[in-house]
């Protein structure tokens, strides 16, 4: 399996770090940046989760009706739908 350099544009093996040719990486920024890549994802998931939790103040109440009922998966589904839509809007 081959690829282009993305500096020099010379087809290299697809699996190799640096090119041969002119010697530029070949990986992707996130590859190179795990940590940073994690710590991005953490955000981006606290981001979410603040906007589910603030668009409805009282979903602490209704966890813990569903929590009886044990219909969690809906209860879910139906908040990441209104998340969803004010981010559409
Ligand atoms: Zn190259």
């Amino acid at each position: 399996m081959t690829k282009k350099c993305e500096s020099c544009r010379v087809g290299i093996d697809a699996k190799v770090e640096k090119c041969p040719n002119c010697g530029a990486s070949q990986r992707s920024w996130f590859t190179r940046h795990p940590i940073i890549t994690g710590i991005f994802i953490l955000i981006l998931l606290g981001i979410i989760g603040m906007v589910i939790v603030g668009m409805n103040p009282n979903s602490s109440n209704q966890l813990q009706t569903y929590s009886g009922g044990g219909g969690g998966n809906s209860f879910i589904q139906e908040h990441m739908e209104h998340a969803l839509q004010h981010l559409v809007l």
